[in-house]
C-alpha cells in the first residue's frame, strides 16, 4: 500500500486533495505520495502557529519538560520514522536510525541548555538586564539529504526559544519529516510545530508570508540567495546554511594507513550528499600517487546497494537529477584528462546508484572541483607548496568549513586556521555536535546553528534599563 502522511496544523492530521509521488531512490519508482499543501492551507498553518505563540513564550521550563517528552517521544518512534527516511533518501537504514536518534538527543540538548539574561548593572544607580526573546513564528525550510537532523537543528533551538514553526521538508523528502510532524502533536501544544508538504513554491509562498518573523533555510546556494531576497522587504531575520566545497588538505607528514579510512568516509558519507564533506583533496606532490591509490583502495571495498540491505554502506543518489549532475560531471573531467582510478560510472539497473568514484589528475578549473558535486565522487589534487595549496583552498565562494591532516597536530592546526571557513577540522571532518556551532562563511551562509549561538539566532535581544536615582 502507497504510504501516505497528512500535514500537522495545529496538532491535527491536515489532508489536502492534491498529492505528489515520492520515489524510492533504490528502485526509481514511487512508494508514496505527500499532501501537495494549498494557500488557504498555508495561511491556516501560519495562523496556527501565531496563536500558539502567544502562550508558548510565556512559560521557559514548561517549554523544557515538553521537549524532553518530545525527544522521549520520538525515540520510542523510531521505527515508524526511520524505515521512511530510508525509503525516501535512499540512506542505510542505521543511519536513518541514527539520524532519528540525532532529533532526539538535540531536542534534549536544547531543552537543558541554560540562557541567562545578563545583568550588566546592578547598584544603587542603575539596574540593566540584557535578556533574549523569541521572535515569533519561523519558517523552517530543509533539503533532501538530512530532513530529520537539518529539521531538528532548527525545531530545538527554536522552540526552545519560545517560537513557534511552519516546518516545509524537501519534495523529494517529506515523509519522515510529515511523520515527525505526527509523533510529536500529542506531545506540543497545538500549533507549536505545523509541517507542510509541497513543491518549491511552497518554499517561495513561506518566505513570501506575512506571518513569519525569521526564516531559516538550509540547502543550495542559489536557493538560498532567493530566500534572502524574499525575506528584504519584511525585514525578516535570516539564518541561510548553504552549499559547500570543502577541501582537505593533507601535510607531507601524513600516515596515510592511519587516515585513509577515516578521510575516504569524511568524503562519502551519506553517498557524498552532506554540505560538509570533504569535496576535494590537496594532496602533496611527493604523496600524490599515494594518495590516490589509498583512496581508490577503501573506495573499492565500500557496498554499494538499497538502503534497507544490512549491508549497504552506500545507498543510492536521492534522485535522478542528482545522479545525472554527477554524471556529468565525472564525464567532464575525464574529458578534460582527469582519470577515474576507480568508479567512474552510473551502477546498471534500476535506482538512481554511482559507482564511489576517485579522481586522478583533477585541476582547479575543472566544474567537478569548482562546484559541489553532493555526491560519491572526489577528486584529488596535487600541490607544491602548502601556501599554494591554502591558497586554491580558499579561492572559491564557499566557505562552509574544511579540514587538514597531518602526524605533525600542531603544524596542522596552524594551517587549519589559515583557512577562510566556518569550521577548520585537524585530523577529522565531519565532527558536528549540538553544543558547537556550524555555519559558513563567503557564500556558504549567513549565521550559525548549534550551541547557544544558534539559539540565540532565534532570538532577539531586549535591554531593561531602570534608573534608581
Ligand atoms: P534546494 O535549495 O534545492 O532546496 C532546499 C529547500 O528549499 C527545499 O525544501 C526546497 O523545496 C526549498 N525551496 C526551493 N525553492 C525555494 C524558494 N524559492 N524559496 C524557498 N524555498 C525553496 O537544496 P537541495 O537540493 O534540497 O539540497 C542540497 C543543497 O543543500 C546542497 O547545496 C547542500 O550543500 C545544501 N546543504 C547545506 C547544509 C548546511 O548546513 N550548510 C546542510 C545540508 C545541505
Amino acid at each position: 500500500m502507497a504510504e501516505y502522511i497528512p500535514m500537522t496544523m495545529g496538532g491535527t492530521d491536515v489532508s489536502t486533495s492534491g498529492a505528489f509521488d515520492v520515489v524510492d531512490p533504490a528502485t526509481g519508482l514511487p512508494f508514496g505520495t505527500a499532501p501537495e499543501c494549498t494557500p488557504d492551507q498555508l495561511d491556516q498553518a501560519m495562523h496556527s502557529a501565531q496563536d500558539a505563540y502567544r502562550t508558548w513564550r510565556k512559560d521557559e521550563s514548561r517549554r523544557r519538560e515538553i521537549m524532553l517528552a518530545g525527544a522521549d517521544s520520538v525515540l520510542a518512534a523510531t521505527d515508524s520514522i526511520a524505515p521512511l527516511l530510508t525509503q525516501e533518501q535512499g540512506k542505510p537504514l542505521a543511519e536513518a536510525q541514527m539520524e532519528v536518534r540525532a532529533v532526539a538527543l538535540w531536542l534534549r540538548y536544547f531543552a537543558n541548555l541554560e540562557v541567562a539574561d545578563e545583568i550588566i548593572q546592578d547598584d544603587e544607580k542603575v539596574f540593566i538586564r540584557v535578556e533574549r526573546r523569541p521572535l515569533g513564528v519561523v519558517a523552517a525550510i530543509t533539503p533532501w539529504n538530512f530532513p530529520l537532523s537539518l529539521a531538528a537543528w532548527k525545531i530545538a533551538p527554536a522552540l526552545r526559544a519560545g517560537n513557534t514553526m511552519v516546518l516545509k521538508p524537501s519534495p523529494y523528502t517529506p515523509l519522515a519529516t510529515l511523520r515527525l510532524g505526527q509523533v510529536l502533536a500529542p506531545v506540543l501544544p497545538p500549533g507549536v510545530l505545523n509541517v507542510v508538504s509541497g513543491s518549491d513554491p511552497l518554499g517561495a509562498s513561506m518566505t513570501a508570508h506575512p506571518v513569519p518573523r525569521k526564516i531559516s533555510f538550509t540547502g543550495s546556494v542559489g536557493t538560498g540567495k532567493h530566500v534572502a531576497a524574499a525575506a528584504a522587504p519584511d525585514l525578516k531575520r535570516i539564518t541561510l546554511e548553504l552549499g559547500g566545497n570543502d577541501p582537505a588538505i593533507l601535510l607531507d607528514d601524513i600516515d596515510l594507513q592511519a587516515v585513509a579510512e577515516k578521510l575516504f568516509w569524511s568524503a562519502f558519507r551519506n553517498n557524498g550528499q552532506v554540505c560538509s564533506a570533504v569535496k576535494r583533496v590537496y594532496a602533496p606532490e611527493s604523496k600524490y600517487d599515494e594518495v590516490v591509490e589509498a583512496l581508490a583502495a577503501v573506495a573499492r571495498t565500500a557496498r554499494v546497494g538499497a538502503g534497507n540491505d544490512p549491508a549497504s554502506q552506500l545507498g543510492p543518489l536521492n534522485n535522478r537529477p542528482q545522479r545525472d549532475r554527477v554524471a556529468g560531471l565525472v564525464s567532464d573531467a575525464v574529458g578534460r584528462g582527469a582519470e577515474a582510478v576507480t568508479g567512474g560510472a552510473a551502477i546498471d539497473g534500476p535506482g538512481f546508484f554511482y559507482q564511489p568514484t576517485i579522481l586522478r589528475g583533477a585541476t582547479d578549473g575543472m566544474a567537478v572541483v569548482d562546484e559541489e558535486q553532493f555526491g560519491p565522487v572526489l577528486p584529488v589534487l596535487s600541490y607544491r607548496s602548502v601556501e599554494d595549496a591554502v591558497e586554491r583552498a580558499n579561492g572559491t565562494n564557499f566557505g562552509l568549513s574544511g579540514s587538514v591532516w597531518g602526524a605533525d597536530a600542531d603544524r596542522a592546526e596552524a594551517v587549519a586556521d589559515e583557512l577562510d571557513c566556518g569550521t577548520a577540522w585537524v585530523n577529522t571532518h565531519l565532527a558536528l555536535r549540538p553544543d558547537q556551532p556550524f555555519g559558513g562563511v563567503k557564500w556558504s551562509g549567513i549565521g550559525v546553528e548549534n550551541g547557544h549561538w544558534g539559539l540565540s539566532s532565534f532570538t532577539e535581544t531586549k535591554v531593561l534599563h531602570r534608573s534608581r536615582r
